[in-house]
């Protein structure tokens, strides 16, 4: 039913080590995105059914509209219960990294990630994964780490025991990281999969509204804010920047999540190819920088180049210590620096 893009060595050493290993804990990126709650949520369902001690265990908060993912309530926040997780991950004898290339990724848990003496495997979609982990599951041209997972856990034969919940959550991973699959999902086998997780019963309109229609009233105001009062326009560069403050945030009430998105809205313009969103972090002390981009624009170049970060093609991010204006000078910059890429013609 599905190509064998994972090697099949890494199957059978996972196999090894999945069997091997009675308490597994999963790790995943900070601020967890769909895609990180949903591939590390569809693993750990699959690895109790195969009656495994599983603990997820996260840097920090996630957003608001992931709570209702089964299983959610089970996870660590290092952040609230940095005792657990560490017990949780020197009991280990195995850890899965998911949805991250790098231990710079999941802040203060990469501590005692890096120092637990047990095997670890990795598996993610970004470019250049860091060799932190015993196996590197790593395929940036495939949409989300929740597909990845599925074809990990179908390739190890576990279809057919595959839950309704462990559907539930892979598929949410694949919905938001392909923004309900309107970009990076024009390979044919996604629609395999999302086929597979249909058969077992998922509804992927309830999960849809779920996701992307439950915010909040301050959230809608603060998008209608953004856009009438915020958004900078550059046509002569096909690019658009948002930049938001901490007082502006405390100002609409804002809670985790309630940015999620805005970042893509400018690229609803005809003729913009690239949008950037900086929002003064309101638990740490710098700029959390959000880039998107259509076609072959690379945002993750501008992310690593001028912010500190990186990311896909068409989806990156990074960081900024300093001033707002002086994080919109580098932005000029940026853009100057890749005028010429951002004039080619494109579809
Ligand atoms: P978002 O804008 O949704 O926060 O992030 C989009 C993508 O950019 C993420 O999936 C991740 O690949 C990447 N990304 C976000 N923030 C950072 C960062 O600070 N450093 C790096 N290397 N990548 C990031
Ligand atoms: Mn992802």
């Amino acid at each position: 039913m599905l190509s064998a893009i994972i090697e099949k060595e890494n199957i059978e050493t996972v196999e090894k080590l999945f069997s091997a290993s009675e308490k597994i804990v999963i790790v995943t990126h900070v601020s967890p995105d769909g895609d990180a709650l949903g591939s590390s949520l569809g693993l750990y369902h699959y690895l109790v059914g195969r009656g495994k001690k599983v603990q997820i265990i996260v840097p920090n908060a996630y957003p608001d509209f992931l709570n209702w993912l089964p299983g959610v309530k089970t996870i660590y926040r290092y952040d609230k219960k940095e005792k657990e997780a560490k017990e949780a991950i020197s009991e280990a004898d195995l850890i899965c990294c998911l949805d991250f290339n790098t231990l710079s990724r999941i802040n203060e848990l990469a501590e005692p990630v890096r120092g637990a003496t047990c095997k670890k495997i990795m598996i993610d979609h970004h470019l250049d994964p860091e060799p932190f982990c015993d196996v590197t599951i790593s395929h940036p041209p495939i949409s989300s780490t929740s597909e990845l997972v599925f074809r990990l856990i179908y390739r190890l034969g576990g279809y057919e025991e595959l839950s309704f919940q462990a559907a539930e959550c892979i598929y949410t991973g694949m919905m938001t990281d392909t923004g309900g699959f309107t970009y990076s999902s024009n390979q044919p086998e996604i629609y395999t999969v999302i086929s597979a997780l249909l058969a077992k019963g998922i509804d992927k309109d309830v999960i849809y509204r779920r996701v992307f229609y439950t915010y909040s009233e301050n959230r809608l105001r603060l998008m209608g804010y953004v856009l009438y009062e915020k958004m900078q326009v550059y046509p002569s560069f096909r690019s658009a920047l948002i930049c938001l403050s901490r007082e502006e945030q405390k100002k609409f009430t804002f809670s985790k999540g309630d940015t999620e998105g805005f970042v893509n809205l400018p690229l609803q313009m005809k003729g913009i190819k690239f949008s950037v969103f900086f929002r003064e972090d309101t638990e740490q002390n710098m700029i959390k920088i959000s880039l998107r981009s259509v076609g072959t624009f690379p945002c993750n170049k501008v992310a690593s180049e001028f912010f500190g970060g990186g990311g896909h093609l068409n989806a990156s991010g990074g960081e900024f210590y300093g001033k707002m204006e002086d994080a919109v000078l580098l932005f000029k910059q940026a853009l100057i620096k890749y005028e010429s890429l951002l004039q080619i013609e494109e579809n």
